[in-house]
């Protein structure tokens, strides 16, 4: 078993199911400590770890909501309080609430924007002061090509991921010199409960725009994430790095 993340603590938000379970069980299984902060029940994220061989001890699950600072301030706490520090920071939680902007509910860009961009910057700031005093980290932020490249009806998805981009080279700038780096990954179409609704028609013409022709799993993701959160990436912050079949080439 490769072991690039032995001895480090990491935090992933949103590892139920999908890409956010894949990076846990991507990270526990390279020896990372893995914390993971949630609405719901990991029982399948933990069955994964266990079944890779991975002791239940490293794998921690606390109940919160990324749009509560006292969520997250609890999170970060029970994290510490269990595991001694954070390393790295996986900001995965997300959502979407799609529909053309004429008609779209002040509700739903507010949910999607809570979620994805202000559930991001709760957990950043708040991990931000002990990688700065350990003088390392890591933080991955879960963008989107959306956010790069716009799309119909996710008007508020894609203003959030694009707000992810933004948070992400900031953060980059301001924390370079702590030993701390940060980055975004920008998935392209992803099968996972959220692109499960696309009828097939839909499904059909997203492929074609995809040079390789098909959606990508959630390990395609996680693999990146594990490579970011780990040392041989030390030289790399900043960056927004697609893993998308090839569907957005710049
Ligand atoms: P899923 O819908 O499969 O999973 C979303 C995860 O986010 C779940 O674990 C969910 O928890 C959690 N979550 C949602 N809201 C909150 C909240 N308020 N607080 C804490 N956790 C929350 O989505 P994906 O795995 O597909 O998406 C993961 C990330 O990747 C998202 O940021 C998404 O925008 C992004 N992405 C996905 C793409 C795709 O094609 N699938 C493409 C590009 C980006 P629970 O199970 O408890 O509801």
């Amino acid at each position: 078993m490769e072991q690039s993340l032995a001895g480090k603590v990491a935090l992933v938000t949103g590892g139920s199911r999908g890409i956010g379970q894949a990076i846990a069980v991507k990270l526990a299984k390279s020896g990372a400590l893995v914390s993971i902060g949630g609405l719901s029940d990991i029982s399948a994220t933990r069955a994964l770890i266990e079944a890779a061989g991975v002791p239940a001890e490293n794998l921690l699950f606390t109940r919160a909501d990324v749009t509560s600072q006292e969520d997250i301030d609890g999170l970060v706490k029970s994290t510490i309080d269990r595991f001694g520090k954070i390393d790295v920071l996986v900001n995965n939680a997300g959502i979407n609430r799609d529909g053309l902007l004429l008609r779209m509910k002040t509700e739903d860009w507010d949910a999607v924007l809570n979620t994805n961009l202000r559930g991001a910057f709760l957990c950043t700031q708040k991990v931000l002061s002990g990688m700065a005093r350990n003088r390392w980290g890591r933080i991955i932020n879960i963008s989107s090509v959306v956010g790069v490249a716009g799309n119909p009806g996710q008007a508020n998805y894609a203003a959030a991921k694009a707000g992810i981009i933004g948070l992400t080279k900031t953060t980059a700038r301001e924390v370079a010199s702590r030993g701390i780096t940060v980055n975004a990954v920008a998935p392209g179409f992803i099968e996972t409960d959220m692109t499960a609704r696309l009828s097939e028609q839909v499904r059909e013409r997203l492929r074609g725009q995809i040079p390789q022709a098909r959606f990508g799993a959630p390990e395609d993701v996680a693999g990146l994430v594990e490579f970011l959160a780990s040392d041989r990436s030390a030289y790399i912050t900043g960056q927004v790095i697609n893993v998308d079949g090839g569907m957005f080439m710049t």
